[in-house]
């Protein structure tokens, strides 16, 4: 790892060729990428530090979330967006799917382009794009619909990412870095980094805190390090209003998703005493009941978190196209490898996702196997 320091500030960047460290959640094991395709002379993406010196040249640059960006894959793409208008650059936020309504607070969200709404219009902005960023998701299947796309793509793509095991072939240059606390902290660092931190503005700094505050649990989770609470402290002096942010971010819903919550921790919550675990299963008529719109069911697996003892929380939505997991832990259990083992996901340490093609009853069943599959790590 290089570390950049600025004024006080360390940075950490991932070096070309060398071992990427996990999270310190993960007891800081090393490991090392290897690339599996043959035909691809670039096993490790370039040092992100290599585009500093050509960010002074105009592109056309796209810029890509993963799918149902949240606070944080929204926010690090519009501050970057912010920040690169700046060297005269053209600029095109890309979402694969749509978001949450309440993150359209953020300055520059209605600009950005929905992949699946326009898919035609966004794959002409591809063809002539001259880098891509992909931000808060390493590995391109993240982007759902307009994954081949992107694979097709014949400029650079490059990588800004906190998750675990980046499949990094697929990017030129890129930082990957599961100690950051959120994609967000890695666009301030990229700032600084680029000598550049003079030009944060209002809109970087508003999206930067909101990233950084949802993807630390606001700044409950061990991924809020010193460093998190000296860039608050950072963004503060710059003119940053957190209780605003605090308000677009947590108490901005509808009625009808606090009515839906109430119900799901009464009639859908299932606590596993035995194992530590708690499971939310949600089935489609409660969705269709409740009118529950994308980013309403954002947050629910935290609740069961604060029952004493609770070591992993599951829940499980019936979606159109897929059964959707998330989970959450608490300590030593590692939701990325269980998603990975057992639901096609993956994630972080404490915090992953996985989906399932199999009905709710028969997914459902399989989580109740794998529970017990891990009962000595989950007691
Ligand atoms: P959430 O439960 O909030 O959707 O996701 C928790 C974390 O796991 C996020 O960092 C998210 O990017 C990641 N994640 C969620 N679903 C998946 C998935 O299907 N595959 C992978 N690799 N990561 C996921
Ligand atoms: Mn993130």
């Amino acid at each position: 790892m290089r570390k950049f320091e600025v004024s006080c500030l360390k940075f950490d960047v991932s070096l070309k060729k060398c071992k990427l460290i996990s999270s310190s959640r993960t007891s800081n094991i090393e490991y090392q990428t290897s690339n599996n395709n043959p035909l691809s002379s670039q096993p490790f993406m370039k040092p992100i530090e290599d585009i500093f010196p050509l960010l002074y040249q105009a592109k056309r640059i796209v810029i890509v979330p993963h799918q149902k960006p949240d606070a944080d894959a929204m926010g690090a793409s519009l501050a970057l967006s912010s920040f690169l208008k700046q060297f005269g650059h053209s600029i095109n936020i890309i979402s694969p799917t749509n978001w949450a309504g309440w993150l359209n607070w953020m300055p520059g969200c209605k600009e950005v382009i929905d992949y699946d709404l326009f898919k035609e219009k966004a794959e002409k902005i591809l063809d002539q794009a001259e880098w891509v960023f992909c931000l808060d998701f390493n590995a391109l299947h993240r982007t759902k619909n307009l994954a081949a796309k992107l694979e097709q793509v014949t400029c650079p793509r490059i990588l800004i990412d906190h998750h675990q095991q980046p499949d990094e072939k697929c990017f030129e240059w890129g930082v990957s870095d599961t100690s950051k606390s959120s994609t967000c902290e890695m666009i301030y660092d990229f700032v600084y980094a680029s000598g550049h931190s003079d030009k944060f503005t209002k809109e970087m700094i508003d999206c930067i805190y909101a990233g950084v505050v949802a993807d630390t649990g606001s700044f409950r989770f061990s991924s809020t390090t010193a460093a998190v609470h000296k860039l608050v402290a950072d963004l503060k002096e710059r003119g940053l209003e957190h209780m605003h942010v605090h308000n677009d971010l947590f108490d901005n819903f509808l009625e009808n998703r606090m009515r839906f919550i109430g119900h799901v921790l009464i009639n859908r919550m299932e606590v596993f005493y035995e194992y530590n675990t708690v499971l939310l299963v949600i089935p489609k008529s409660d969705l269709l009941r409740f009118q529950v719109k994308t980013g309403d069911t954002e947050g629910l697996v935290n609740y069961p978190q604060s029952i004493r003892g609770i070591k992993l929380v599951a829940i499980v939505i019936d979606r159109d196209e897929e059964r959707k997991w998330s989970f959450r832990s608490k300590g030593d259990f590692d939701c990325n490898t269980f998603a990975r083992k057992y639901f096609e996901g993956g994630g972080h340490y404490n915090a992953s996702g996985g989906r399932s093609s199999l009905s709710l009853d028969e997914t459902v069943k399989n989580f109740h196997i794998a529970m017990k599959e891990n009962i000595h790590l989950l007691q």
